[in-house]
C-alpha cells in the first residue's frame, strides 16, 4: 500500500445501492479525522474470485469490509480465518483484512441484535421467542441467543417452508447446542401469545402493500415485537404491537450496533458517544431521504 494512500472500505453484496452503510462509516471516519472513504462493490457471484484475488496484493488500498445478501456465506472460502461466533454460525457480514493481507471473518448482526435488545433494557434469559423467517438474519440471531450464557427458555420458529428450517436447525446443531429452538410447521404454533418476544425476519412488512403476517388478537402488552425491517420504520406488525401496548422497535438499531462492532473490528477503536450519536443521526436523515 503507498505510505499515506486513503484507505478503503466498502459493502461487498448485490444489490446493494439501498445500503445506508456508506452514511453511518463515512460519517465515523470524518469525525475521527481518519482519512478513509467506505464504498458500495455491487458483486455478483461470479466476480467474488477477481475480487478476492486483487484484495490480497500488497498494493490493494482496501482496508476492510462489509459483506451482504448474498454473499454472507459465499465469502467464507476466501478467508484466511473466523472468529469463534462466526464459525459457529458460518455466515460472515464482516472482513478484517491485516497489513499481511489475511482476511478474518466476523458475524456482527446477532451481536448488534443483541446489543440493541440490551439499549432496549430487555433480558431474554428464560423467555421465550416466537421468531419468523429462517433465512441469513435468523441464522446469526439464532446462533447468538444459543450461545448466551443466561439463555431464553424456547425459540420457536417459523417459515413458509418448514424444509428450509429444518436444513437451517440442522447444519447449526452441528456446531451448536440449540435444544431450545424448535421449528413449527404453521404460524400458530408459534406460541405467540405467550411469547415474551416476537420477531419478524422476514421481509414481509417491507412493502405498503405486505400484510402483517401475525394475527394482532395474539399480540399483547407484556411482550416485546421487533420487526428487523426499518425502511419503512414502522411496520404494519409494529403499528398493531403498539396499538395494543406491546413495547415496539423497528432494526434500525440492529443495523447500526452490528456498524459499530464493525467499525471495532476493522480500527481497533471504540466510538465516543457523540461520534455514534451523528453516525445514528445521520442514518436516520438517510432513511428519510
Ligand atoms: P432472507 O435470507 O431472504 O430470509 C427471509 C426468510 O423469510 C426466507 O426464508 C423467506 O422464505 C422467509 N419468508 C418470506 N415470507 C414469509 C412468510 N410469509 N412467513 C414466514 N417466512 C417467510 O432475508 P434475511 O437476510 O434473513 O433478512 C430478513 C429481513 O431482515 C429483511 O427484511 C432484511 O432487510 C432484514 N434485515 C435487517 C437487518 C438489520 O440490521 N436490521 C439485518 C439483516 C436483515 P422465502 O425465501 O421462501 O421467501
Amino acid at each position: 500500500m503507498t505510505e499515506n494512500a486513503k484507505s478503503i472500505y466498502g459493502l461487498v453484496g448485490y444489490p446493494v445501492s439501498h445500503s445506508l452503510s456508506p452514511l453511518m462509516h463515512n460519517t465515523a471516519f470524518k469525525e475521527l479525522g481518519i482519512d478513509a472513504d467506505y464504498r458500495l462493490f455491487p458483486l455478483k457471484e461470479e466476480e467474488l474470485d477477481g475480487f478476492f484475488k486483487d484484495l490480497c496484493e500488497k498494493n490493494s488500498l482496501i482496508a476492510g469490509l462489509n459483506v451482504t445478501i448474498p454473499h454472507k456465506e459465499n465469502v467464507i472460502k476466501y478467508l484466511d480465518g473466523l472468529s469463534p461466533y462466526a464459525q459457529k454460525t458460518m455466515a460472515v457480514n464482516t472482513i478484517k483484512i491485516s497489513n499481511q493481507r489475511k482476511l478474518t471473518g466476523f458475524n456482527t448482526d446477532g451481536p448488534g441484535f443483541l446489543t440493541h435488545l440490551t439499549e432496549l433494557g430487555v433480558n431474554i434469559e428464560k423467555k421465550h421467542i416466537a421468531l419468523l423467517g429462517c433465512g441469513g438474519a435468523a441464522r446469526a440471531i439464532i446462533s447468538v441467543l444459543c450461545l448466551l450464557p443466561e439463555r431464553p427458555a424456547s425459540i420457536r420458529i417459523y417459515d413458509v417452508v418448514k424444509e428450509k428450517t429444518d436444513t437451517l436447525l440442522s447444519d447449526l446443531a452441528a456446531r451448536l447446542d440449540i435444544g431450545i429452538v424448535k421449528a413449527v410447521g404453521s404460524i400458530d404454533d408459534l406460541g405467540i401469545d405467550k411469547a415474551d418476544l416476537l420477531i419478524n425476519a422476514t421481509p414481509i412488512g417491507m412493502k405498503p402493500e405486505d400484510p402483517c403476517l401475525v394475527d394482532e388478537k395474539l399480540l399483547h402488552k407484556k411482550m416485546l415485537v421487533y420487526d428487523l425491517i426499518y425502511n419503512p420504520e414502522e411496520t404494519k406488525l409494529l403499528k398493531l404491537a403498539r396499538q395494543k401496548g406491546a413495547k415496539a422497535s423497528n432494526g434500525l438499531g440492529m443495523l447500526f450496533f452490528q456498524g459499530v462492532l464493525s467499525f471495532l473490528h476493522w480500527t481497533g477503536l471504540e466510538l465516543e458517544k457523540k461520534t455514534k450519536d451523528k453516525m445514528l443521526a445521520n442514518l436516520k436523515k438517510g432513511l428519510h431521504q
